[in-house]
Protein backbone atom coordinates (compact mmCIF):
# COMPACT_ATOMS: atom_id res chain seq x y z
CA UNK A 1 0.00 0.00 0.00
CA UNK A 2 2.80 2.36 1.01
CA UNK A 3 4.75 1.51 -2.12
CA UNK A 4 1.42 2.66 -3.97
CA UNK A 5 1.51 5.73 -2.37
CA UNK A 6 4.94 6.33 -3.22
CA UNK A 7 4.48 5.91 -6.73
CA UNK A 8 1.26 7.86 -6.65
CA UNK A 9 3.12 11.24 -5.34
CA UNK A 10 4.01 11.16 -8.95
CA UNK A 11 1.29 10.29 -10.79
CA UNK A 12 -1.55 12.84 -9.16
CA UNK A 13 -1.99 15.46 -11.48
CA UNK A 14 -3.01 18.65 -10.48
CA UNK A 15 -4.60 20.44 -12.59
CA UNK A 16 -5.11 25.11 -12.26
CA UNK A 17 -7.67 26.04 -14.71
CA UNK A 18 -8.96 29.45 -15.59
CA UNK A 19 -12.01 30.24 -17.69
CA UNK A 20 -9.74 30.31 -20.63
CA UNK A 21 -7.84 27.48 -20.25
CA UNK A 22 -10.31 24.53 -19.80
CA UNK A 23 -10.66 22.92 -23.13
CA UNK A 24 -9.37 19.49 -23.71
CA UNK A 25 -7.58 18.15 -27.03
CA UNK A 26 -8.56 15.02 -28.56
CA UNK A 27 -5.09 14.47 -30.28
CA UNK A 28 -2.53 16.15 -27.50
CA UNK A 29 -1.86 15.04 -23.88
CA UNK A 30 -4.62 17.39 -22.02
CA UNK A 31 -2.28 19.51 -20.25
CA UNK A 32 -0.46 20.54 -23.32
CA UNK A 33 -4.01 23.03 -24.16
CA UNK A 34 -3.20 24.60 -20.44
CA UNK A 35 -0.11 26.43 -21.49
CA UNK A 36 1.95 25.29 -18.03
CA UNK A 37 -1.07 25.40 -16.17
CA UNK A 38 -0.44 21.74 -15.16
CA UNK A 39 1.90 20.68 -12.25
CA UNK A 40 4.16 17.33 -12.91
CA UNK A 41 6.19 16.05 -10.31
CA UNK A 42 8.39 12.70 -10.69
CA UNK A 43 10.80 13.50 -8.35
CA UNK A 44 11.09 13.57 -4.46
CA UNK A 45 12.78 16.12 -2.23
CA UNK A 46 13.75 13.08 -0.33
CA UNK A 47 15.16 9.95 -2.06
CA UNK A 48 13.62 7.31 -1.27
CA UNK A 49 14.78 3.94 -1.83
CA UNK A 50 11.85 0.60 -1.90
CA UNK A 51 13.65 -0.85 0.82
CA UNK A 52 13.06 2.09 2.56
CA UNK A 53 10.49 1.97 5.87
CA UNK A 54 6.98 3.01 4.85
CA UNK A 55 6.86 5.75 7.41
CA UNK A 56 10.34 7.59 5.52
CA UNK A 57 8.73 6.68 2.33
CA UNK A 58 5.50 7.97 3.33
CA UNK A 59 6.80 11.29 4.70
CA UNK A 60 8.54 12.16 1.62
CA UNK A 61 5.55 11.84 -0.43
CA UNK A 62 3.60 13.83 1.47
CA UNK A 63 6.25 16.48 1.32
CA UNK A 64 6.13 15.98 -2.15
CA UNK A 65 2.59 16.96 -2.77
CA UNK A 66 2.95 19.95 0.02
CA UNK A 67 5.40 21.34 -2.76
CA UNK A 68 3.08 21.72 -5.84
CA UNK A 69 1.01 24.57 -6.36
CA UNK A 70 -2.78 24.44 -4.51
CA UNK A 71 -4.85 22.70 -7.11
CA UNK A 72 -8.90 23.57 -8.70
CA UNK A 73 -8.84 19.94 -8.73
CA UNK A 74 -6.78 16.89 -7.45
CA UNK A 75 -6.69 13.41 -9.52
CA UNK A 76 -5.49 10.08 -7.53
CA UNK A 77 -4.99 7.04 -10.09
CA UNK A 78 -4.24 3.67 -9.72
CA UNK A 79 -4.35 1.06 -12.02
CA UNK A 80 -4.34 -2.85 -11.00
CA UNK A 81 -3.89 -6.31 -12.93
CA UNK A 82 -4.13 -9.38 -11.70
CA UNK A 83 -0.53 -11.06 -11.54
CA UNK A 84 0.44 -8.02 -13.35
CA UNK A 85 -1.20 -9.57 -16.47
CA UNK A 86 -4.57 -10.06 -16.02
CA UNK A 87 -8.20 -8.55 -15.34
CA UNK A 88 -7.30 -4.95 -15.38
CA UNK A 89 -8.83 -2.31 -13.07
CA UNK A 90 -8.36 1.60 -13.44
CA UNK A 91 -9.89 3.58 -10.65
CA UNK A 92 -9.60 6.81 -10.06
CA UNK A 93 -10.46 9.31 -7.06
CA UNK A 94 -11.16 12.83 -8.57
CA UNK A 95 -11.23 15.95 -5.91
CA UNK A 96 -12.68 19.57 -7.35
CA UNK A 97 -11.76 21.56 -4.50
CA UNK A 98 -13.31 24.42 -5.59
CA UNK A 99 -16.64 22.81 -5.60
CA UNK A 100 -16.05 20.87 -2.63
CA UNK A 101 -16.60 17.81 -4.35
CA UNK A 102 -15.47 14.55 -5.23
CA UNK A 103 -16.13 12.30 -7.93
CA UNK A 104 -14.85 8.35 -8.45
CA UNK A 105 -14.01 6.44 -11.92
CA UNK A 106 -13.77 3.06 -12.25
CA UNK A 107 -13.59 1.40 -15.70
CA UNK A 108 -11.66 -2.25 -16.70
CA UNK A 109 -8.37 -1.86 -18.35
CA UNK A 110 -8.77 -5.39 -20.65
CA UNK A 111 -9.01 -9.10 -19.38
CA UNK A 112 -5.08 -9.32 -20.96
CA UNK A 113 -3.57 -5.89 -18.96
CA UNK A 114 -0.30 -5.03 -17.71
CA UNK A 115 -0.23 -3.29 -14.75
CA UNK A 116 1.36 -0.14 -16.81
CA UNK A 117 -1.37 0.06 -19.34
CA UNK A 118 -4.19 -0.37 -16.28
CA UNK A 119 -2.27 2.98 -14.74
CA UNK A 120 -2.40 4.74 -18.07
CA UNK A 121 -5.98 3.24 -18.18
CA UNK A 122 -7.12 5.22 -15.10
CA UNK A 123 -5.50 8.92 -16.12
CA UNK A 124 -7.21 8.55 -19.39
CA UNK A 125 -10.81 8.03 -17.81
CA UNK A 126 -9.89 10.57 -15.16
CA UNK A 127 -9.14 13.38 -17.69
CA UNK A 128 -12.13 12.20 -19.77
CA UNK A 129 -14.41 12.69 -16.42
CA UNK A 130 -12.67 16.14 -16.03
CA UNK A 131 -12.93 16.76 -19.57
CA UNK A 132 -16.78 16.17 -19.26
CA UNK A 133 -17.67 18.64 -16.90
CA UNK A 134 -19.90 21.57 -17.98
CA UNK A 135 -17.69 24.87 -18.76
CA UNK A 136 -19.78 26.59 -15.78
CA UNK A 137 -18.50 23.76 -13.33
CA UNK A 138 -15.30 24.18 -14.19
CA UNK A 139 -15.04 27.82 -14.24
CA UNK A 140 -17.06 28.29 -11.93
CA UNK A 141 -13.82 29.47 -9.54
CA UNK A 142 -11.44 32.30 -9.96
CA UNK A 143 -7.64 31.31 -8.86
CA UNK A 144 -6.76 28.61 -7.55
CA UNK A 145 -8.14 27.15 -3.90
CA UNK A 146 -6.32 25.60 -1.36
CA UNK A 147 -6.71 21.75 -1.52
CA UNK A 148 -9.49 20.46 0.91
CA UNK A 149 -7.63 16.86 1.52
CA UNK A 150 -3.48 16.47 1.44
CA UNK A 151 -2.91 13.44 2.24
CA UNK A 152 -2.32 10.00 1.01
CA UNK A 153 -6.10 8.83 1.27
CA UNK A 154 -6.90 9.74 -1.92
CA UNK A 155 -4.23 6.86 -2.95
CA UNK A 156 -5.92 4.05 -1.38
CA UNK A 157 -9.10 5.20 -2.39
CA UNK A 158 -7.94 5.18 -6.33
CA UNK A 159 -6.43 1.44 -5.28
CA UNK A 160 -9.61 0.35 -4.19
CA UNK A 161 -11.53 1.58 -6.60
CA UNK A 162 -8.74 0.00 -9.41
CA UNK A 163 -9.79 -3.56 -7.58
CA UNK A 164 -12.76 -3.32 -7.81
CA UNK A 165 -12.75 -2.50 -11.24
CA UNK A 166 -10.91 -5.52 -12.29
CA UNK A 167 -14.24 -7.33 -12.19
CA UNK A 168 -15.94 -5.45 -14.60
CA UNK A 169 -16.88 -6.44 -17.73
CA UNK A 170 -13.72 -6.95 -19.41
CA UNK A 171 -15.52 -7.27 -22.83
CA UNK A 172 -15.55 -3.88 -23.38
CA UNK A 173 -11.84 -2.64 -22.53
CA UNK A 174 -10.06 -3.34 -26.10
CA UNK A 175 -6.61 -5.44 -25.71
CA UNK A 176 -3.40 -4.00 -26.76
CA UNK A 177 -1.10 -6.04 -29.25
CA UNK A 178 1.82 -6.00 -26.68
CA UNK A 179 0.02 -7.26 -23.77
CA UNK A 180 -1.66 -10.40 -26.06
CA UNK A 181 1.72 -11.05 -27.68
CA UNK A 182 2.98 -11.15 -23.49
CA UNK A 183 -0.32 -13.72 -23.24
CA UNK A 184 0.48 -15.95 -25.17
CA UNK A 185 4.09 -16.28 -24.81
CA UNK A 186 3.25 -16.77 -20.84
CA UNK A 187 0.65 -19.17 -21.83
CA UNK A 188 2.79 -21.54 -24.18
CA UNK A 189 5.41 -21.62 -21.27
CA UNK A 190 3.01 -22.56 -18.43
CA UNK A 191 2.01 -25.33 -21.12
CA UNK A 192 5.08 -26.92 -21.43
CA UNK A 193 6.08 -26.58 -17.81
CA UNK A 194 2.87 -28.79 -17.21
CA UNK A 195 4.10 -31.62 -19.71
CA UNK A 196 7.35 -31.33 -18.36
CA UNK A 197 6.16 -32.05 -14.72
CA UNK A 198 3.33 -34.43 -16.12
CA UNK A 199 6.05 -36.82 -17.65
CA UNK A 200 8.76 -36.06 -14.57
CA UNK A 201 9.42 -38.97 -12.52
CA UNK A 202 10.95 -36.98 -10.03
CA UNK A 203 9.80 -33.27 -9.20
CA UNK A 204 12.59 -32.66 -6.32
CA UNK A 205 16.17 -31.72 -7.62
CA UNK A 206 18.70 -34.23 -7.56
CA UNK A 207 21.11 -32.42 -5.28
CA UNK A 208 24.62 -31.53 -6.68
CA UNK A 209 23.00 -31.63 -10.00
CA UNK A 210 24.18 -27.77 -10.78
CA UNK A 211 27.41 -29.05 -10.42
CA UNK A 212 28.07 -31.09 -12.77
CA UNK A 213 29.40 -30.54 -15.98
CA UNK A 214 27.36 -29.52 -19.09
CA UNK A 215 27.16 -33.19 -20.29
CA UNK A 216 25.97 -34.55 -16.98
CA UNK A 217 23.75 -32.26 -16.61
CA UNK A 218 21.87 -32.35 -20.17
CA UNK A 219 21.77 -35.90 -19.98
CA UNK A 220 20.60 -36.45 -16.04
CA UNK A 221 17.61 -33.41 -17.01
CA UNK A 222 16.63 -35.66 -20.12
CA UNK A 223 16.34 -38.84 -18.12
CA UNK A 224 14.26 -37.25 -15.41
CA UNK A 225 12.18 -35.91 -18.03
CA UNK A 226 11.16 -39.17 -19.58
CA UNK A 227 12.30 -38.13 -22.79
CA UNK A 228 16.25 -38.83 -23.66
CA UNK A 229 18.44 -39.78 -26.89
CA UNK A 230 20.49 -42.15 -24.47
CA UNK A 231 17.24 -44.65 -24.16
CA UNK A 232 15.85 -46.15 -27.77
CA UNK A 233 12.30 -45.73 -26.49
CA UNK A 234 13.09 -42.33 -27.76
CA UNK A 235 15.02 -42.89 -30.88
CA UNK A 236 12.30 -44.92 -32.42
CA UNK A 237 9.40 -42.31 -31.50
CA UNK A 238 11.67 -39.68 -33.45
CA UNK A 239 12.14 -42.23 -36.24
CA UNK A 240 16.00 -42.55 -35.39
CA UNK A 241 15.78 -46.77 -34.44
CA UNK A 242 14.20 -49.43 -35.89
CA UNK A 243 12.77 -50.36 -32.28
CA UNK A 244 12.82 -49.61 -28.61
CA UNK A 245 14.42 -52.53 -27.39
CA UNK A 246 17.35 -52.11 -24.84
CA UNK A 247 20.61 -52.65 -26.74
CA UNK A 248 21.73 -54.51 -23.58
CA UNK A 249 19.11 -56.87 -22.88
CA UNK A 250 16.22 -56.36 -25.66
CA UNK A 251 13.58 -55.23 -23.41
CA UNK A 252 11.54 -52.49 -24.00
CA UNK A 253 14.13 -49.31 -23.39
CA UNK A 254 13.03 -46.57 -20.80
CA UNK A 255 14.89 -44.33 -18.33
CA UNK A 256 13.19 -46.27 -15.90
CA UNK A 257 14.55 -49.70 -17.63
CA UNK A 258 17.92 -47.99 -17.72
CA UNK A 259 18.46 -46.58 -14.75
CA UNK A 260 16.59 -49.37 -12.36
CA UNK A 261 14.97 -52.26 -14.50
CA UNK A 262 17.75 -53.68 -16.80
CA UNK A 263 18.61 -56.66 -15.84
CA UNK A 264 22.12 -56.12 -17.77
CA UNK A 265 23.57 -53.20 -15.26
CA UNK A 266 22.17 -54.78 -12.16
CA UNK A 267 26.01 -54.89 -10.71
CA UNK A 268 26.94 -51.35 -11.72
CA UNK A 269 23.00 -50.41 -9.89
CA UNK A 270 24.09 -52.59 -6.82
CA UNK A 271 27.22 -50.82 -6.19
CA UNK A 272 25.63 -47.36 -5.93
CA UNK A 273 22.48 -47.62 -4.61
CA UNK A 274 22.17 -51.40 -3.13
CA UNK A 275 19.40 -54.14 -4.32
CA UNK A 276 16.63 -52.70 -6.58
CA UNK A 277 16.88 -49.18 -5.94
CA UNK A 278 13.88 -47.48 -6.95
CA UNK A 279 13.91 -44.39 -9.68
CA UNK A 280 13.14 -42.00 -6.88
CA UNK A 281 16.71 -43.60 -5.17
CA UNK A 282 18.70 -43.22 -8.11
CA UNK A 283 17.36 -39.23 -9.16
CA UNK A 284 17.54 -38.62 -4.81
CA UNK A 285 21.12 -39.48 -4.14
CA UNK A 286 24.35 -37.66 -5.15
CA UNK A 287 24.31 -36.63 -9.27
CA UNK A 288 27.80 -37.80 -9.62
CA UNK A 289 26.70 -41.10 -8.97
CA UNK A 290 23.87 -40.84 -11.61
CA UNK A 291 27.02 -39.86 -14.10
CA UNK A 292 28.99 -42.72 -13.30
CA UNK A 293 26.64 -45.19 -13.60
CA UNK A 294 25.95 -43.90 -17.10
CA UNK A 295 29.78 -44.30 -17.90
CA UNK A 296 30.26 -47.18 -15.85
CA UNK A 297 27.41 -49.08 -18.20
CA UNK A 298 28.71 -47.84 -21.49
CA UNK A 299 25.52 -45.62 -21.95
CA UNK A 300 26.53 -42.25 -23.11
CA UNK A 301 26.15 -42.50 -26.62
CA UNK A 302 22.66 -43.08 -28.37
CA UNK A 303 22.56 -46.61 -28.60
CA UNK A 304 21.61 -46.20 -32.90
CA UNK A 305 20.87 -49.43 -34.81
CA UNK A 306 24.00 -51.32 -36.19
CA UNK A 307 25.29 -50.00 -39.95
CA UNK A 308 23.64 -52.53 -42.39
CA UNK A 309 26.20 -55.37 -43.58
CA UNK A 310 27.85 -54.53 -46.42
CA UNK A 311 25.86 -55.74 -49.42
CA UNK A 312 27.59 -59.21 -51.09
ZN1 LIG B 1 18.00 -53.67 -20.75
Amino acid sequence: MCRRAIASAGRRADLCMSRKGSAFYSCDPPWLGHCGGITFRVDLPVATRRSDPPAARREAALRAIAELPHPDVTIWSDGSARGRTEQGGAGALIQFHHLNREETVRAPAGAVCSSLRAELTAMREAFAAVAGLEDGELASTNGCQPPGHVGLDGNETADRLAGEATAGDQDSAPIDLSSARAAVTRHVRELSRQRATAAHPHPDPTPGHDSLARWGSVTLSQLRTGTSLLTRDTLHKIGLAADDECPACGEPDSAAHLLTDCPAYEAARRRRWGVDPRLVDVLGGPATKFVTFIEDVGRTEPPLDPPAPPPP
